[in-house]
């Protein structure tokens, strides 16, 4: 019995240690705007000092491949394909989770848990965690919990890509299909890079056209294609 509470005491204490040591950092940014690899390359910074890291994406994600972090140039990383974050514990093993030292997340905004996860990690269980994710969705709205963990985050990059039409820095991401869910996951064949005026030109251009191409099925395929260009 007394060995039982001291194993106890000692849990709490090594807990109570783990406490607030943790950290949040935040890659954002629009599609194409390097964001995977960016969080690769401070994974792969944090092995070459020798810390135990763990890399996770939503398994919504499936564009790339099942079980890996794959950049857009194709460069890929061994990762948990998961439908929620606070499973993650027990899906890889509490013991092995306990000696994890940072945890990278890509395609965050796909995480419905992600404020309640890193509060989690960082927190209560002193780990680093690398969030990398789309701060807006293509109507610049913000897009799931990635806006949400800025308050709790150490530090925030936002990163910008090229604007497909004219090259200038690219803050936002616009689609180029008509179908409006917020999550249509796709690429390059979904999406494009742009800048604030090919933003705002282009939204001025598929507002008007969407109502009536509504009514018009048959021509939404090649609806945008025509507007884009
Ligand atoms: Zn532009």
């Amino acid at each position: 019995m007394a060995t039982l509470d001291s194993d106890i005491s000692r849990d709490v204490i090594s807990h109570q240690e783990h406490r607030g040591s943790g950290a949040i950092h935040v890659i954002m940014g629009p599609m194409f705007s390097g964001k995977s690899t960016s969080l690769l390359r401070r994974i792969k910074s944090e092995i070459s000092i020798g810390k135990s890291v763990a890399m996770v994406k939503s398994s919504k994600d499936t564009r790339y491949a099942k079980d890996s972090v794959v950049t857009h140039d194709g460069i890929g990383f061994p990762c948990w394909a998961l439908p929620d974050l606070m499973s993650f514990p027990d899906i890889f093993g509490h013991d092995a989770y306990a000696k994890l030292d940072v945890i990278g997340i890509d395609e965050a905004q796909f995480f419905g848990d992600l404020y309640e996860f890193c509060c989690k990690v960082a927190d209560d269980d002193g780990k680093t965690v690398i969030v990398a994710g789309l701060d807006g969705d293509y109507l610049r709205r913000s897009f799931g919990a990635v806006l949400d963990i800025i308050p709790i985050a150490d530090s925030v990059t936002k990163l910008n890509a090229r604007c497909e039409v004219c090259g200038q820095k690219a803050f936002f991401t616009l689609r180029k299909t008509c179908d409006t869910k917020t999550e249509l996951i796709g690429g390059a064949d979904v999406y494009m890079p742009v800048c604030r005026k090919h933003y705002v030109n282009n939204q001025a251009l598929i507002k008007p056209s969407k109502e009536v191409l509504d009514s018009d099925k048959a021509r939404r395929e090649s609806c945008w294609r025509q507007l884009l260009l």
